[in-house]
């Protein structure tokens, strides 16, 4: 008989020449079960997705709500439907924009397709500005701005009119210019391995952005939604971004993602021509649901600002002379093996010994801490002790 799995590589198509081959029974809380009997304490939360626990019993109570009155009902944008309104008026109240709105998408990629392209039609430039290894998406448009060309080249032509600059380079802020349209960041850089910017960088750039009217755009889609200890990770470093994407956390474990702008810069899109940026499931009410909900837990339990302490606490007891270093924010957290060797090791023996972690697309040294926001004290405690077993053993 052919097992799942053999139908999963033949089937399914597959994105890694090894994936994880682990065949997940169920999920509750930071926990994720195989079919192999074990238990996993998942410390990826489906890379920065399930920031409220798997199988949240508010979300489920949500989408089954929502999903006894409707599901899709029209393309985006032409009928009122409770769940954006409510989801959009609620993150305006959380923005400082004095009045903000919000464009729903599928996806983290689709975030910053939108966001680019609002970009240029407001600004009526064209250049685009990056930093290099940044993620933010595998569409072609986030393909261009991605800041490692390994991923690149097979699929080049990409979009003209784009530089990567580097992070935390204050003398590269001279490539924005009067033909910028947009400068996007991740506010603490993710798949490099979790950089925290340094020295005021994001202040600077905000202020280079302003001098040459380039708008500036945070991509939020990992550290958004309570992550690295506030709601959003610009809270933590005073700079207000003129564009914000939003996406995994943000539909409570269901696809959704958004770009949100002032109002004045999002009008932009609305004519000239006219359903310029259209998407059929964009903020499906479901997800909509699912994603408020979401958010009103994180909010009203204070788990991002919980996350502060908990990530505190890793990094008090992450000691270990394999250890280079804990990089990170909240529970926006890189362990620094300072070895792909060593890393690779440490993959395998940690799944063994029921811990599920990944190391970054663009740092193989690293592997990651981002579990569930509600991971408890006591749960913390345990999985450290999993680490340092599992580091003892390799
Ligand atoms: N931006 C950042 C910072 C991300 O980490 C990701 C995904 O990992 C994306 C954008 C793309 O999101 P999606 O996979 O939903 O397209």
């Amino acid at each position: 008989m052919i097992s799942l799995k053999n139908f999963f590589l033949r089937n399914v198509a597959q994105t890694s020449p090894s994936p994880l081959m682990l065949e997940i029974k169920k999920a509750k809380g930071i926990y994720l079960y195989g079919t192999d009997g074990k238990k996993y304490i998942d410390l990826i939360a489906g890379v920065s997705v399930t920031n409220v626990g798997h199988r949240n019993i508010r979300v489920i109570n949500a989408v089954r709500k929502q999903l006894s009155k409707f599901t899709h009902t029209h393309v985006y944008g032409e009928l009122v439907l409770y769940p954006q309104v409510r989801f959009a008026q609620y993150l305006d109240s959380l923005l400082p924009y004095e009045m903000s709105s919000v464009y729903f998408v599928n996806s983290g990629a689709e975030a910053i397709e939108g966001a680019l392209k609002l970009a240029k039609k407001y600004t009526g430039r064209t250049e685009l500005i990056s930093f290099k290894n940044a993620y933010h998406g595998s569409t072609h448009g986030a393909l261009s701005i991605q800041g490692s060309e390994t991923y690149k080249t097979s699929f080049r032509p990409l979009l003209p009119d784009t530089r990567q600059i580097e992070f935390n380079n204050f003398d590269d802020l001279k490539y924005i210019t009067e033909k910028t349209a947009c400068v996007v960041v991740e506010p603490i850089q993710g798949e490099a391995g979790i950089i925290m910017p340094e020295n005021g960088f994001l202040k600077v750039l905000r202020k280079r952005c302003d001098e040459t009217g380039a708008l500036l755009v945070f991509d939020e889609i990992q550290t958004g939604i309570g992550r690295t200890g506030k709601m959003f990770a610009f809270e933590n470093f005073d700079v207000v971004p003129d564009i914000i994407t939003l996406a995994k956390a943000f539909g409570g474990g269901m696809p959704l993602g958004a770009f949100i702008a002032p109002k004045e810069i999002m009008d932009s899109l609305k004519d000239n021509p006219a359903l310029g940026h259209i998407t059929t499931f964009g903020g499906h009410p479901v997800s909509c649901a699912a994603g408020y909900e979401a958010m009103k837990i994180v909010e009203e339990k204070g788990l991002h600002i919980k996350a502060v302490k908990k990530g505190e606490l890793f990094k008090e007891h992450l000691v270990h002379d394999k250890i280079k270093e804990v990089r990170g924010t909240g529970l926006f957290l890189a362990v620094d093996l300072g070895s792909s060797n060593l890393l690779f090791k440490f993959m395998d023996k940690s799944l063994e010994n029921g811990i599920l972690t990944d190391w970054f697309l663009f740092n193989d040294r690293s592997f990651r801490i981002t579990p569930p926001l509600t991971i408890t004290e006591e749960e913390i405690k345990i999985t450290v002790k999993k680490i340092l077993k599992t580091l003892d053993e390799i």
